[in-house]
């Protein structure tokens, strides 16, 4: 089968490899209708060291059951199915809590080990804690949709979460990518009174405002809290949605949370320090998030999805095949799309 391997910093092939196949009997075998990059894939794309090995890309997906082992209960061949940005086998300590990501049994797609999302076929281990079925065909309309449960949405949905949004609150969300965008949604869809994008490109600031956004701020470090502090009567917002992982996103992030607000982080940090600990410290604020359990999150959502409620989707600007993958990153890593969807 084909699949995407990455060898280093701006080195993204598509190539022959071994075929997935069955091996535990947990496991589903599935075949790959829609797949997409993710803006953490630009992580890895922009600084991972040569390998001679190289790396399987891709952790969100939605495909066709081909076959599954004889201990697999919940989806059977012909299903079509979503699988989270994790596996994990629903039934330990953490899942049983909603904390998939922290699943004791559980993984992640990809590397050199496991098959990535960005290919033809993935084995996935510990199907029926995984994998959740569709109730629609593999062309329906909403597919872009459904396929943001596997990650961007369940993810903006966890920064929400995290930030602890609620009816009436002022929310805020830093970063204006894929999840920043459904970042906006979610804080609508949990009754934000206000929510503020902060973001600079117009095109994804549309969007947003599309979505919810009733306020943008385009500056950025001191200029851009200090409009947050203008735009919320000095006091700063309730929940602040931190979408990137930059230490300067991460310190705007803080410092325009109010005094007992709180944070909520789902940008994979790309320092090991947290900015701003004496200032959070005395402003009470709550810093929380992490990696999305989207498995959680993955059926409530689902129902907004397919009554109409919402429409993450539309975070999908281009759309290519396989072959197209290794141009699909470097579009998203210039800017040039917000998210690239791979229909096979
Ligand atoms: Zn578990």
């Amino acid at each position: 089968m084909r699949a995407t391997v990455m060898y280093g910093a701006h080195d993204v092939r598509v190539e022959t490899v071994p075929d997935a196949r069955l091996i535990e009997p947990t496991d589903a075998l599935v075949r790959i209708t829609r797949a997409c990059i993710c803006g953490s894939d630009l992580w890895p794309y922009n600084s991972m060291e040569p390998s001679t090995t190289g790396n399987r890309m891709g952790h969100e997906f939605i495909g066709l059951i081909e076959a599954v082992g004889s201990e697999v209960r919940t989806v059977k061949k012909g299903d079509l199915v979503v699988a989270p940005f994790a596996w994990s086998d629903g039934t330990c300590e953490f899942c049983r809590q909603g904390l998939q990501t922290s699943c004791i049994h559980g993984g992640w797609w990809g590397g050199t080990e496991l098959d990535g999302g960005q290919g033809e076929a993935v084995r996935v281990p510990l199907a029926d804690g995984t994998l959740v079925a569709l109730p629609v065909g593999p062309d329906h309309a909403l597919m872009p949709s459904l396929l943001t449960l596997s990650d961007v949405m369940g993810t903006g949905h966890h920064a929400a979460v995290a930030a602890r949004v609620a009816p009436g609150k002022i929310a805020a969300v830093v970063g204006d990518g894929a999840v920043g965008l459904c970042g906006v949604i979610a804080a609508r869809r949990l009754g934000a009174e206000r929510i503020i994008m902060l973001g600079r490109h117009t095109d994804r600031i549309a969007l947003a405002q599309e979505f919810g956004a009733t306020d943008v701020v385009s500056e950025r470090g001191d200029a851009a809290v200090e409009r947050v502090r203008g735009l919320t009567g000095g006091l700063g917002a309730h929940s602040v949605l931190e979408c990137v992982g930059h230490g300067e996103s991460m310190l705007t992030a803080l410092s325009i949370a109010r005094p007992g607000g709180a944070v909520g982080r789902v940008g994979v940090p790309q320092t090991a320090t947290m900015p701003a600990a004496q200032a959070t410290f005395y402003d009470n604020i709550t810093i929380a998030g992490g990696p999305a359990p989207v498995r959680a999150y993955m059926e409530e959502l689902l129902l907004d999805v397919l009554e109409g409620r919402i429409e993450p989707g539309r975070v999908f600007d281009r759309v290519t095949d396989l072959d197209g993958v290794p141009d699909g990153y470097r579009a998203m890593n210039e800017r040039e799309a917000i998210k690239v969807m791979i229909a096979f």
